[in-house]
C-alpha cells in the first residue's frame, strides 16, 4: 500500500486505517453470507444484528441511561436544525440558543422558521473566539429547550463545561466532537451528530434523546420528520443508511478497543498539545484563533502574519503530504482537524513541519 496521507480534513474526515481494512475484507462477503452488507434487506437478521449492536455500543461507550433512545437518521446534522424546533417547541413556547459561530448560526436560522428564537448568549462581540460565560444563564419561563453547539468546527472553540439549565432540556449539536471525551448524557435532553467527523462516513446522523421529549410529535408533522415515527420503528420505518451504520459500528468497536472515551480524551489532548505548543512558542509566527481556555481538541484554528504566508504554508504542506490544512472558506486562515481517528504520527509530523516552516520563513 502507498503511504497514507497526513489527513487533517474537517469533514468528511480521516477514518481509522484498521476500520477501513476491516471493511475492505468484508466488502464483497459479509461474514460468509456471500453478499455485501449493502446487498441484503434492512429487515434481514444480518443487518438487524449490525443495527442493534451499533446502538448497544453507543450505549456502552457513552453510558447512555435506559430512559434514552438512539436514532439513526438521514439528512445530516443540518436536518436536525429543523427537526428539533419542529418536534419540540409547543404552543406558547420559545426556543433558546447560544450563538457561538457558524454552526450555531445555521441552527438558529432554521429554528426561526418554526419558533420564536431567544438568544440566551452570544460571543458575536468576541468574533466567536470564545464560548460565552453561561454561569449566570437565565432562560425564559417558556423555553422549550436550550440549544448549544458543543464544538464549533469552523471557529475551533469547544465547551469545556456545559451550562446548568434546570428543568429546561439541554440540546447539543455534537457533530464534530462526539466521543472525543467522556460525557454525562443524563445532563442532556437530546444530543445529535452527523457521522462524518468522529463516527464514520457521511450518510447517518445519530440522535440520542430522552424518551419523554420525543415520545409524541405534534400531530401535523409528516411521518419522516417526526421523532416518534423513528422511535416507534427503531429507526427502521424506511430503509436506513445501512452501509454508513455498518461503518459506525466498526468505528465504535475501534474506540472500545482503544480503551473508551477517557483514553480518547487523553489521546486527543496529547495530539493537540503537539500543535498548540508550536503555536504558543512561535512568538507570533503562528497565531491561535480561539481563546486559549476554549480551544478545541478537534479543530485547531490559527492564522499567520499575512495571507501570502498562509498560502505558502498550504502549498508547502501539500507538497509534504499534508491534506486539509486550509481554513474554512468563510473565515480563511488555517485549520487542522484532529478527530479521534487522526493518528499521533500525523500530528507529530505536522508539528515538525510547522517548526521547519517557521525556521525557513520566520
Ligand atoms: C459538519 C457539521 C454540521 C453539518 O453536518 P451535515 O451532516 O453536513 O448536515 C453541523 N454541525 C456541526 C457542528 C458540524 O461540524
Amino acid at each position: 500500500m502507498n503511504k497514507r496521507a497526513y489527513n487533517f480534513n474537517a469533514g468528511p474526515a480521516a477514518l481509522p486505517l484498521e476500520v477501513l481494512q476491516q471493511a475492505q475484507e468484508q466488502f464483497v462477503d459479509f461474514q460468509g453470507i456471500g453478499m455485501s452488507i449493502m446487498e441484503v434487506s434492512h429487515r434481514s437478521k444480518q443487518y438487524e444484528q449490525v443495527h442493534n449492536e451499533t446502538q448497544a455500543l453507543l450505549k456502552e461507550l457513552l453510558h447512555i441511561p435506559d430512559n434514552y433512545k438512539i436514532m439513526f437518521l438521514q439528512g445530516g446534522a443540518s436536518s436536525q436544525f429543523t427537526m428539533i424546533p419542529m418536534n419540540l417547541v409547543g404552543e406558547g413556547q420559545v426556543s433558546s440558543y447560544v450563538h457561538t459561530g457558524s454552526w450555531a448560526n445555521k441552527a438558529i436560522k432554521e429554528a426561526k422558521l418554526f419558533s420564536d428564537v431567544h438568544i440566551a448568549a452570544s460571543s458575536k462581540e468576541q468574533d466567536f473566539k470564545e464560548i460565552p460565560d453561561l454561569s449566570a444563564l437565565e432562560l425564559p419561563e417558556q423555553a422549550a429547550y436550550l440549544h448549544i453547539t458543543s464544538n464549533e468546527t469552523i471557529g475551533g472553540i469547544q465547551y469545556q463545561q456545559f451550562p446548568q439549565t434546570g428543568k429546561v432540556p439541554l440540546i447539543a449539536d455534537m457533530s464534530s466532537d462526539i466521543l472525543c471525551r467522556p460525557l454525562d448524557v443524563s445532563k442532556f435532553g437530546l444530543i445529535y451528530a452527523g457521522a462524518q467527523k468522529n463516527l464514520g462516513p457521511s450518510g447517518v446522523t445519530i440522535v440520542i434523546a430522552r424518551e419523554d421529549l420525543v415520545q409524541e410529535s405534534p400531530a401535523n408533522l409528516p411521518s419522516m420528520f417526526r421523532y416518534d415515527t423513528h422511535i416507534d420503528n427503531n429507526s427502521l420505518y424506511n430503509t436506513p443508511p445501512v452501509y454508513s451504520i455498518y461503518m459506525v459500528n466498526l468505528v465504535l468497536k475501534w474506540v472500545k478497543e482503544k480503551g473508551g472515551l477517557a483514553e480518547m480524551e487523553q489521546f486527543n489532548q496529547e495530539k493537540t498539545k503537539l500543535i498548540y505548543d508550536v503555536i504558543d512558542q512561535s512568538q507570533g509566527f503562528y497565531r491561535g484563533v480561539a481563546a486559549p481556555a476554549d480551544r478545541s481538541i478537534m479543530n485547531l484554528t490559527f492564522t499567520m502574519e499575512n495571507e501570502a504566508l498562509e498560502k505558502q504554508f498550504i502549498q508547502e504542506s501539500q507538497e509534504a503530504g499534508f491534506v486539509g490544512l486550509k481554513g474554512h472558506r468563510s473565515v480563511g486562515g488555517l485549520r487542522a482537524s484532529t478527530y479521534n481517528a487522526v493518528p499521533y504520527e500525523s500530528c507529530k509530523a505536522l508539528q515538525q513541519f510547522m517548526l521547519d516552516f517557521q525556521k525557513k520563513h520566520g
